[in-house]
């Protein structure tokens, strides 16, 4: 039997690659907004944005520009010297986000955003203890997987850093039950992605800051996925009004490009000169990245749509009449429907028919999409994820597919 390109490709990741990574059937090659195509030409909606990455969509013009622009200009430039951009960047970043964050360290990633939030926090405060929440997903690096809940991402790793304690997410009580005298942080996602797409009760959060200020301890938000508008604010504190001290940001913050930040209050106070550091951190091309991203966010209303687009995606999928679905739940764009049955299969089926969705654990189908998708796209994804539920036999089929 002939073998096509799609097959030629797989074969050949697949006999390098590390296998940590459940792979999916598909190659694909190109993106533009909310649609990506795979190597044999079939459109699909990316309603994953890669991994809650594209706020903009793919292949972004002004992203593409100031990438091309900056290569041209300067691509590296480590922070022992200054940089236009990187302190344009900064100016920007901290102007849009809630009083008081004013300083920035810039890094690669979610993880090291993560293990540099984790650093600062204890070097302020003198103190080593950390209060994470279960179902809590924060990184795979050595800190940020303590942090992390889920146990099989954790249990192979042991031991990991001492210190740190999970409780459950949304409850006052547990939280005030473990912050303790030696607790440097608490460290939470305002909305818990991985584990599920959970919104936090209006008052948790303001609660966990007056904890946090009575204890002496600091507050961490995980804005990896919230953050830069996904969930219909610049940022998914800015729902309650709380500051937190510290934020981390990365996934969309440079329109695709790797790059990661802490923000940080003045409780923080002043670090230690060499406490910590990153080669690539606040590297120009990021910083254009970044720049132009804010740009676009800015320019087209992007939280805004994603407010108005949320609560008609989360409206259409809340009327869609199934005995498997359990719960639809959101905030802005970051929407999840949690089935009676196992996700997986429904991802496949969805992918059969154009439609990238996630799961964000066993049973929960996640949807990501890019804040630029329109409203026919999301009509069609829900005409998507209507048909596959009204199919009896994919519940049926091997739930052990991997998604
Ligand atoms: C994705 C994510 C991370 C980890 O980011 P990486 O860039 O994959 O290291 C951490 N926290 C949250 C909430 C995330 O969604």
């Amino acid at each position: 039997m002939e073998t096509t390109a799609t097959q030629a490709t797989m074969a050949l990741e697949q006999a390098h690659t590390s296998g940590v990574y459940p792979k999916r059937p598909v190659v694909i090659t190109r993106g533009q907004g909310a649609r990506v195509w795979d190597e044999e030409g079939r459109e699909y909606i990316d309603a994953t944005s890669g991994q809650g990455v594209a706020l903009l969509g793919h292949a972004h013009s002004a992203v593409a520009r100031a990438l091309y622009e900056q290569a041209q200009t300067l691509i590296t430039c480590p922070e022992i010297f200054y940089n236009d951009r990187r302190a344009q960047l900064m100016s920007r970043l901290t102007a849009l986000a809630p009083g008081g964050l004013n300083r920035v360290f810039l890094c690669n990633s979610g993880t090291e955003a993560i293990e540099g939030a984790l650093k600062f926090a204890r070097v302020a405060t003198g103190r080593k203890g950390v209060v994470a929440t279960m179902r809590g997903f924060h990184g795979r690096t050595m800190g940020a997987l303590s942090a992390t809940w889920e146990p099989k991402y954790r249990e192979p790793f042991q031991p990991l850093i001492p210190g740190f304690s999970h409780v459950p997410y949304d409850n006052l009580e547990a939280a005030a039950g473990a912050i303790g005298p030696d607790t440097a942080a608490v460290l939470v996602e305002p909305v818990q992605g991985e584990g599920g797409v959970r919104p936090a009760s209006p008052g948790y959060l303001l609660g966990l800051q007056r904890l946090c200020d009575e204890r002496g301890a600091l507050l961490i938000l995980d804005e990896i996925q919230t953050g830069l508008g996904r969930t219909g604010r610049w940022f998914a504190c800015q729902h309650t009004g709380v500051v937190p001290d510290l934020m981390a940001l990365a996934k969309g913050l440079a329109g695709g490009v790797p790059m990661g930040a802490v923000l940080m209050g003045p409780r923080v106070g002043e670090l230690p000169s060499m406490s910590h550091g990153s080669t690539f951190g606040g590297n120009p091309l990021s910083c254009a990245a970044a720049l132009a991203t804010l740009d676009v966010l800015e320019k087209e209303r992007l939280p805004q749509q994603a407010a108005e687009k949320g609560e008609y995606l989360l409206g259409r999928l809340r009327r869609l009449e199934s005995e498997k679905i359990r719960e639809v739940r959101g905030l802005g764009l970051m929407v999840a429907l949690d089935l009676r049955e196992r996700v997986t299969p429904y991802l496949m089926a969805l992918m059969r028919r154009g439609v990238l969705a996630l799961p964000a654990g066993p049973t929960v189908l996640r949807l990501l999409p890019p804040l630029v998708i329109t409203y026919e796209e999301m009509d069609r994804v829900v005409a998507a994820i209507a048909e596959v539920l009204s199919q009896e036999e994919i519940g049926k089929k091997d739930g052990s597919e991997r998604g």
